[in-house]
């Protein structure tokens, strides 16, 4: 069995994550060579006969979309992992500003670099928009997260290995959340530097803006575990994903109405910064850019122009 781990526009950390699995990576290497990850081996190219490779990273650029194309030709099974991959990720909010001012301010405008100093040839041209992997190519299986959680990887790539699909929870981050439900009463907005979280109870219920109910679990609902709102890093929840009325500013939006008893109309008035705080990684995805009642192309236009 021969696998693969390919890297677009991303942070490597979904390859760091594989290295984080420790001891059950020697298991995996038992019955799986790893003939291919730029991160961590001197490969240059991904060769023939990969049985599984796994893509992470959104596509941003001329390359990343030249070797998505080859990888796909290059395996047989082709899975998006990560939230970059799945859903274009925080390489997506690069769309929030042109590709003029990306360059100037990535190539040009910080302190190591003269700023009339000229692009180099060979740095890749960025594409129109950020993709998520199956904007453009076949994905055989998609995981998410940012990066995938240890406790859920032990048990997804064995299982892939061995031929199989393991059978998990497909259910949001609330349900694996041990709060209380429930608002306080006079429910207010709060940032998240407002205070101190009670621990006990939703920190929804409590105003600091907590994703949760909007976003797939498999993460063991680790950031309210820590008393730290959950900001979607996991990726839309299933209802989100199949259901085109159903997108995430608008569900939570919904949410906090009837958590609340407030009319949709007062919450959204206190919304702020909503790119970032509803979509930070699902900004690059086609598919929640296309549903109807998305909020994605209008932050686009407006942020980019
Ligand atoms: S999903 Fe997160 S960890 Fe993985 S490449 Fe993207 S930013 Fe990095
Ligand atoms: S909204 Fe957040 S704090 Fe409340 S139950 Fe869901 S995950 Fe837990
Ligand atoms: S709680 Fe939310 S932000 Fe935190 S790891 Fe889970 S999905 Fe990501």
């Amino acid at each position: 069995m021969k696998i693969a781990i390919e890297e677009l526009a991303g942070c490597s950390g979904c390859t760091i994550a594989v290295l984080d699995l420790h001891e059950a990576l020697l298991d995996i290497l038992e019955k799986a060579e790893i003939v291919y990850a730029p991160v961590i081996m001197d490969v240059k190219e991904p060769p023939e006969g990969i049985d599984i490779a796994f893509v992470t990273g959104a596509v941003r650029n001329r390359e990343n979309e030249e070797r998505l194309t080859l990888i796909r030709k290059r395996a047989k099974t082709l899975v998006a992992f990560g939230t970059c991959a799945c859903y274009g990720g925080i390489s997506g909010l690069s769309m929030l500003d042109s590709p003029e001012h990306l360059i100037q301010h990535v190539f040009r405008g910080v302190s190591t670099t003269r700023p009339d100093a000229p692009i180099p040839k060979d740095v890749p041209k960025f594409l129109y928009r950020a993709f998520a992997v199956g904007d453009l190519a076949r994905m055989d299986y998609y995981i998410t997260g940012c990066p995938p959680k240890e406790m859920y990887l032990s048990k997804i790539l064995p299982a892939l290995i061995a031929g199989e699909v393991p059978a998990l929870s497909r259910k949001s981050v609330c349900s694996e959340c041990d709060r209380t439900m429930g608002s306080v009463d006079g429910w207010k907005l709060r940032r998240r530097h407002e205070g101190v979280p009670d621990r006990e109870h939703c920190l929804l219920g409590q105003g600091y803006l907590c994703l949760g109910a909007v976003t797939f679990g498999r993460c063991g609902a680790s950031c309210p575990h820590s008393n730290v709102p959950c900001h979607g890093c996991n990726g839309p929840s299933l209802d989100i994903l199949r259901e085109p009325c159903r997108d995430i500013y608008n569900m939570m939006i919904r949410r906090i109405a009837d958590l609340t008893g407030h009319t949709e109309a007062e919450i959204e008035k206190e919304m702020y910064d909503v790119a970032h705080t509803f979509y930070p990684f699902t900004i690059g995805s086609l598919i929640m850019e296309d549903k109807g009642i998305s909020k994605i192309r209008d932050l686009v236009r407006e942020r980019s122009l």
